[in-house]
């Protein structure tokens, strides 16, 4: 249920981690608290990352128990963590509070530590190589459900984490309202205030949405995944491509980089023999220079229901060195995690499904 944009679970009241600063003390005012207990609330949900608000120190003991039986601290539980031996990424399933599951990745940079969430509970938006779509779509993600990815993660580690990407299961456009939420609350100063600049959304390109999230005016990355040149090819292996065409992409893709000034990134997952020609390469190029868009590849993580290859590392090489050629900014995604379960949506499609082979099937990431 929705009630001014806060999710509220029927009959078990509101989502506390889910409000902004202003709402939660307009809500300590309702309940006859003082207004100065809302900054003590976030500060203890938001940068402490309690579990309980019987850990919250400072909050007297009866109003705490009043919070904890009406507006209820929910917190995602960790069920699985396949550790990277090659090179720590760690991969975490987790529980939601109804024992939906989601997947979310750990991963360590130079640059610093990132994790990459989930934003919905399965997906339906239905891309042929994708192993997130396998399930359909169960429900979107609360703002707190994807925080709380990010949060536990870091209670876990002991770690700081500077980058997230909007990347794992679900189309976080799908979701939209609650994805915004979350961005302004993973941002917020009082918060984990994170910077939006290492911030990206990865979208499959739900038009519309795209004009709203430019302007929200966020200077986070948006990443277009493209995966495709022409409108026909697009059609088979990405259904939403029925919708929207590639012009219209490319001018909603424009629209993010005027309104925001962020150069938006192209994801393109290179499968063999369907869309890694070089002409393939060079309408690529083309369409990334007007943007001066960045372009990602990813090597097609194979997933063993779809029946995809991978392009192999010279035919990869070989698109990248024609990219660059035509002067376009392009990165490999990095591999990492290679000896944990592979692609988006295994692990929690392994769980769900009873499966206990293990995958050896790489996971890459950028
Ligand atoms: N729904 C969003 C975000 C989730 S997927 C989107 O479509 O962008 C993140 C990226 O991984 C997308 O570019 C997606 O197309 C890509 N991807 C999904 N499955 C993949 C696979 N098996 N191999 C390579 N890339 C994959």
């Amino acid at each position: 249920m929705q009630e001014n944009g806060v999710h509220k679970e029927s009959g078990a009241g509101w989502d506390i981690k889910s409000m902004t600063m202003d709402e939660l003390t307009a809500l300590m005012k309702e309940n006859g608290f003082p207004a100065f207990r809302a900054k003590q609330l976030y500060r203890w949900i938001h940068v402490s990352l309690v579990r309980e608000y019987s850990e919250m120190r400072n909050i007297p003991k009866a109003m705490a128990e009043k919070l904890s039986s009406e507006y209820p601290l929910t917190t995602v539980r960790m069920i699985d963590r396949q550790v990277s031996k090659l090179d720590g990424t760690q991969k975490y399933l987790f529980a939601m509070a109804d024992n939906s599951l989601v997947e979310s990745v750990f991963m360590r940079y130079k640059f610093g530590n990132s994790v990459c969430i989930s934003s919905q509970v399965g997906c339906r938006m239905g891309c042929r190589f994708c192993a997130s779509t396998l399930d359909g779509l169960i429900r979107s993600l609360t703002p707190s459900e994807m925080l709380d990815q990010i949060y536990e993660i870091q209670r876990v580690t002991g770690e700081r984490v500077s980058h997230i990407v909007v990347m794992g299961t679900g189309e976080p456009l799908d979701n939209y309202d609650n994805l915004v939420r979350f961005l302004r609350l993973l941002t917020d100063e009082n918060g984990l205030n994170i910077s939006q600049r290492n911030v990206t959304v990865s979208t499959c390109g739900i038009v519309p949405r795209i004009y709203d999230l430019a302007d929200e005016k966020f200077s986070i990355t948006l990443a277009l995944s493209l995966h495709a040149v022409t409108d026909e090819k697009r059609k088979e292996i990405m259904p939403i491509a029925n919708h929207y065409t590639i012009a219209e992409l490319m001018e909603a893709g424009r629209y993010y980089f005027d309104q925001t000034g962020r150069q938006v990134t192209f994801e393109y997952s290179l499968i063999r023999d369907v869309n890694d020609s070089a002409q393939d390469a060079q309408m690529l190029a083309e369409l990334a220079r007007p943007l001066k868009a960045h372009i990602n590849l990813i090597p097609v993580n194979p997933v063993k229901e779809r029946g995809y290859r991978q392009t192999k590392d010279a035919g990869v090489r070989a698109f990248q060195k024609k990219l660059e050629k035509s002067g376009i900014n392009v990165s490999i995604r990095r591999v990492l995690g290679r000896d944990i379960d592979g692609a988006c949506g295994q692990l929690r499609h392994r769980h769900i499904s009873g499966c206990n082979e293990q995958n050896a099937s790489s996971r890459t990431e950028e």
